[in-house]
């Protein structure tokens, strides 16, 4: 029995494991890698072929957004998740290959002037639609019988719609082993989600920690905070920027906002305009507010029978278009601008930063974590006065706000909880999805509480019984140098990186083919580092 990581290893993004039992290869989560930190891109460091089956711990498209390359490079089994994580992945993916397809056209529209090979997208809406057929939607707490080695339940994780840890059950020559992959961790108290569940036993636990070192602020009265920050810009003059995950965040914050407008809290202008400008988190609130209805919590569901839809009020409107996107901007109107995407990468939000960056009567409000490498993060550190977008130098004048509390992962008290609920010691805790640092020191933490933890490297290969590695993975590109390489990112550079990450593709599709061929090609592409290594 093993376990292999192959993403969201000492980094936040790209959730992806391995788990090998009984000549069975099950995948847990395929997710998207966003900030692309870890030096390695899309490219996965094995076969899609060669995996049996695949479960989904939640919609979120750091744990889902590579299903489709997955299908498109050779993947024929089932995906598992539950009923409403199916539900928000045919939103999700939809969007998520919308994006690809953009990126690439945009890429290669410069590209083709500059005489470069244009850019294929990692996939295709063809590619993402091949992936709703595999889907098998799952309740909650109802074991699954996969096949005789392996057998899962999924228990709410109180993170998103349909979040869940997966409690798996893995059987080789009698020995039967009990891993619990966490997905993301909630918190108590968020609006419409329900509180997150414990699991009581488990031998192996592989964890998320992306608030490992810090704890949130527990007495923030969010939508008082949000009112504040509301008055103060409207009666400036500015917009009120909010670059949010389409699905959870949004909803969350239009849930906020409703209180802010019931409570008269913007008092200079109690009318405000909202616009939600993001046709996924368009269609998922419509899906939270209609056919999931039965998974919010029971002050949700309380609100929706006394007839008060949590997502509604005067004042909100919906931007269908990207023209009328477009058109918010000329609008002096002050306002509130919701948009995606949340960490900044992609999406219309970048045409409101652009246009709002640099007025300080302005603001911006982060609700979400922001990985390293995103525009979200480098505006969040404050660390530079100006960021690019779409060719143009912005200044950063506005002010910048981060709702930490609004983060609907655990902190470090709710993750040390947590781990301290199961009624024994689980033989070891492999702790992911936190950057470096902060999986590092939290596996100490867990280490200094008599736990045996550790915090896997990206594809490390460990045994499930002996938690001895068979390959011990490889070492992240250190920060610095990332920074030096951000700087020189010229449009070279990032085609090198391509095709560094085409190299890799052909190389697993190259597997089981002659030995002599093998072996030639591995010469070549040695011969060829040789050169360049310096
Ligand atoms: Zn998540
Ligand atoms: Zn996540």
């Amino acid at each position: 029995m093993k376990i292999s990581f192959f993403g969201a290893a000492r980094e936040v993004t790209g959730s992806c494991f391995c788990v090998e039992a009984g000549g069975k290869r099950v995948l847990i989560d395929c997710g998207l890698q966003q900030g692309g930190h870890n030096g390695f891109g899309q490219a996965f460091p094995f076969h899609p072929g060669e995996i049996d089956y695949v479960v989904i711990t939640h919609a979120h498209i750091d744990h889902s957004g590579r299903l489709p390359l997955l299908v498109k490079q050779g993947f024929k089994g089932s995906i598992y998740a539950t009923e409403p994580t199916c539900k928000l992945l045919d939103l999700m993916l939809r969007d998520s290959a919308h994006i690809q397809e953009l990126e690439a056209l945009w890429s290669s529209r410069k590209k083709r002037r500059a005489g470069d090979p244009v850019i294929e997208p990692l996939y295709t809406m063809e590619d993402a639609l091949k992936v709703f057929p595999l889907l098998v939607p799952c309740s909650y707490s109802k074991t699954i019988n996969i096949d005789e080695s392996v057998s899962f339940m999924f228990t709410d994780a109180g993170h998103l719609l349909g979040s869940a840890y997966v409690e798996m059950w893995l059987t080789e020559k009698d020995i039967v082993k009990k891993v619990v992959f966490s997905g993301d961790i909630g918190t108590d108290g968020h609006p419409m989600i329900r509180n997150p569940d414990y699991v009581d036993e488990a031998d192996v636990v592989v964890m998320e920690s992306t608030y490992g070192d810090r704890n949130h602020e527990h007495s923030f009265d969010t939508t008082a905070e949000l009112a504040k920050v509301i008055e103060n810009t409207l009666a400036k003059g500015g917009n009120v920027i909010c670059p949010s995950f389409a699905i959870g965040r949004t909803q969350e914050l239009l849930y906020h906002i409703r209180e802010v407008k019931e409570r008269g809290l913007v008092r200079s202008m109690p009318d405000f305009l909202v616009y939600l400008d993001s046709p996924l988190a368009k269609a998922a609130t419509k899906l939270y507010s209609e056919e999931l209805t039965d998974y919010l919590n029971d002050e949700a569901k309380a609100l929706i029978q006394t007839g008060v839809q949590p997502l509604a009020f005067d004042g909100l409107r919906i931007v269908e278009t990207a023209e009328d996107s477009k058109r918010l901007n000329d609008d002096r109107t002050p306002k509130v601008i919701i948009s995606s995407s949340g960490m900044c990468d992609a999406g219309r939000i970048r045409h409101h930063l652009k246009h709002n960056l640099w007025r300080s009567e302005c603001a911006v409000v982060f609700t979400g974590f922001q990985a390293l490498g995103t525009l979200g993060r480098i505006i969040v550190d404050g660390v530079v006065s100006s960021v690019s977008l779409f060719g143009e130098e912005i200044a950063v004048r506005c002010q910048i706000h981060n709702f930490r509390s609004m983060s609907s992962h655990a902190d470090r008290e709710d993750l040390l909880r947590w781990i301290n609920h199961y009624k024994k010691k689980p033989e070891c805790v492999f702790v992911v999805h936190g950057e470096d640092q902060t999986c590092k020191n939290f596996a100490l933490r867990l280490i200094e509480q008599d736990y045996k933890a550790i915090a896997p490297k990206y594809t490390s290969i460990y045994d499930l019984e002996t938690f001895e590695p068979f390959f011990e993975g490889k070492e992240l590109v250190r920060r610095s140098d990332l920074e030096r390489s951000e700087r020189r990112d010229s449009p070279v550079f990032q085609r090198l990186m391509f095709a560094g990450m085409r190299l890799v593709e052909v190389i697993s599709r190259n597997k089981g083919g002659a030995n002599k061929e093998l072996a030639k090609f591995a010469d070549q592409i040695d011969a060829l580092s040789n050169k360049w290594d310096r």
